[in-house]
């Protein structure tokens, strides 16, 4: 059985007042939850998470890095730097990323290399834009996303990576898919990996995002290839997080 594991994506929201009094709370509410939790928080708070959260059950992350090792790239950080902090996790290919910074399907596969190379588990984003579920392409659309990365990682490097799927028009607006929509695309997500290993596939956790709230992450994740969210506004509030993380089974 996989574990379930829930993903605070803070986005470009925070202080280190707010973060403070956030990360504290999410540690005093957890409570011996049976789910995973970690915070993937804006770069120059890592530190702060790595000296709150050390030796806590909560493990933090990064929300983008680079695909290159080291050198001249200004404004970049290396997957190495992410592990000297002790990032456990780093999302690649957010939907934002993909959108604002022209990311494409390829950078994020070296992305995801990278942060399997430094050691960390690199959260692979894939979702389809409204347009394009509204032209029906959604199948395709995630299968060359994840493709992109599978094609560069063997059995052994494809058991370390998870999968969140985020359909573009769920992030931030309210708008859920439901239970069935998301669980067609994770059966999906999770037989293009059967198709290379089965063993591995069947260890991938594939996280939902889009609007996941407490009132209806239950229901998500009760679904069979549902294995936790990646949450956006719900995991700035320390109770919405917590309430999200015990209502994953
Ligand atoms: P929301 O939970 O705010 O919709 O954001 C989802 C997301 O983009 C997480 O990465």
């Amino acid at each position: 059985m996989r574990r379930k594991l829930v993903v605070g994506n803070w986005k470009m929201n925070g202080s280190r007042a707010t973060n403070a009094s956030l990360l504290q709370g999410i540690v005093d509410g957890l409570n011996g939850a049976s789910a995973a939790c970690a915070v993937c928080a804006p770069a120059p708070y890592l530190a702060q998470c790595a000296d709150t959260l050390k030796g806590s059950p909560v493990s933090w992350g990064a929300q983008d890095v680079s695909a290159h090792a080291g050198g001249a790239y200004t404004g970049e950080v290396a997957a190495s730097m992410l592990a000297d902090f002790g990032c456990t996790y780093v999302i690649v290919g957010h939907s934002e990323r993909r959108a604002y910074h022209a990311e494409s399907s390829e950078l994020v596969a070296q992305k995801a290399v990278a942060a399997i190379d430094a050691g960390m588990t690199p959260i692979v984003c894939v979702g389809e834009t409204l347009a394009e579920r509204e032209a029906g392409q959604t199948a395709v659309v995630v299968r060359n996303q994840l493709g992109r990365v599978l094609e560069r990682l063997d059995a052994d490097g494809m058991a370390k990576i998870v999968v969140a799927y985020e359909p573009v028009w769920a992030i931030g607006t309210g708008k859920t898919a439901t239970p069935e929509m998301a669980q067609e695309v994770h059966a999906q997500l999770r037989k293009q990996m059967l198709e290379k290993n089965a063993v591995a596939a069947d260890k991938v956790q594939i996280l939902y995002g889009g609007s996941m709230k407490p009132d209806n992450a239950k229901e998500l994740m009760a679904q069979p290839d549902i294995d936790g969210g990646l949450i956006g506004g719900a995991a700035l509030k320390a109770a919405d997080f917590l309430a999200i993380i015990h209502a994953a089974a």
